[in-house]
């Protein structure tokens, strides 16, 4: 099927899209890389007046650090993302997770904004930013606010960006030196992710130091097993202590049990999968 007729525009900056967007008001859409929206736009499952191409604004690609934090602009792509040095040494978690969504062709087109705004639950971005504690700078008609990732995934295919808002940025604090790895369960190659996990280390003096871990579809919004990263502070990094620490990751968790797998099933996956992410993160 093709889309719905619609009216076409390319703003060259922010500004210029939050006025196009306010002008298009309820019939208006954002695109980004187009990887979610056109197969949405051609199922008809939505029909804008309006289409608002980001795909102009050159300062949303850009990738740069400001102190000890790393800036992702909303536009640049997944695979200019991840192989960005700046990420591979300040956020190597990043790049471990975009390096294991979808195929060459949807990261060359798909933007890690455009996948943070999606908000899929099966989703590897989000998982990878909540982990690192980035907040999200969103801009809008009365200015740009900061939102922490904790608080920007609301639930299945909502995020705290308004209606008449843009997602314009990903700050990220530094992870220097922390060992990463992204661990993602499919059936088959490019699948999304039935559960996936999420782990980055800091090890210092033979022990672990400081430990994220992210939890993709183990719920409507990607979490945070925070019990499993408080059991892993001040232990030697063993398989041993590693397996017990990450026999707690589905504590607190609702998944969803679907053709890929039940509930259950998916509450077993994320255990054996934060053992292996964790150790992985370890050996770097
Ligand atoms: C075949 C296929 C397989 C895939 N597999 C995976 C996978 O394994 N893992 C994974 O994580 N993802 C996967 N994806 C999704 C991919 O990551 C997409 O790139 C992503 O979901 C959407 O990004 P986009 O830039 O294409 O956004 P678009 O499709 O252009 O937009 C998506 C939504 O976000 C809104 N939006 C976009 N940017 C902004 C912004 N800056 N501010 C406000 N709103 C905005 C749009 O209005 C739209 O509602 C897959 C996609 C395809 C087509």
């Amino acid at each position: 099927m093709i889309p719905s007729q619609f009216d076409y525009v390319a703003p060259e900056s922010v500004e210029q899209a939050l006025a196009a967007i306010a002008e298009a008001g309820d019939e208006g859409k954002v695109l980004a890389g187009g990887q979610s929206l056109l197969p949405i736009l051609r199922l008809r499952m939505n029909s804008p007046e309006t289409v608002i191409d980001l795909g102009r604004i050159a300062d949303l690609r850009e990738v740069s650090e400001e102190g000890d934090t790393l800036v992702v602009g909303a536009m640049a792509t997944h695979h200019d993302v991840m192989r960005h040095p700046l990420v591979g040494e300040h956020a190597a978690l990043l790049a471990r997770a975009l390096e294991e969504v979808a195929d060459p062709q949807v990261r060359h087109r798909g933007t890690v904004g455009g996948a943070l705004v999606h908000a899929d639950p099966a989703g590897d971005v989000g998982t990878a930013v909540l982990a690192l504690d980035a907040e999200l700078v969103v801009a809008g008609p009365n200015g740009s606010r900061t939102v922490a990732a904790e608080d920007f995934f609301v639930d299945l295919f909502q995020t705290a960006v308004g209606e008449d808002e843009l997602l314009t940025h990903i700050r990220i604090p530094k992870h220097t030196g922390w060992g990463a790895h992204y661990e993602k369960f499919i059936r088959v190659a490019q699948q999304w992710s039935i559960v996936a996990v999420a782990a980055t280390v800091k090890v210092e003096d033979g022990a672990i130091a400081d430990a994220r871990v992210g939890l993709t579809n183990m719920g409507s919004t990607p979490l945070r097993a925070k019990g499993v990263e408080r059991a892993l502070v001040g232990q030697s990094p063993s398989a041993d202590v590693v397996g017990q620490a990450a026999a707690a990751a589905a504590e607190g968790t609702e998944p969803p049990s679907d053709l890929n797998g039940a509930a259950d099933y998916r509450k077993h996956l994320a255990g054996v999968l934060t053992r292996r992410a964790v150790l992985a993160a370890v050996e770097g």
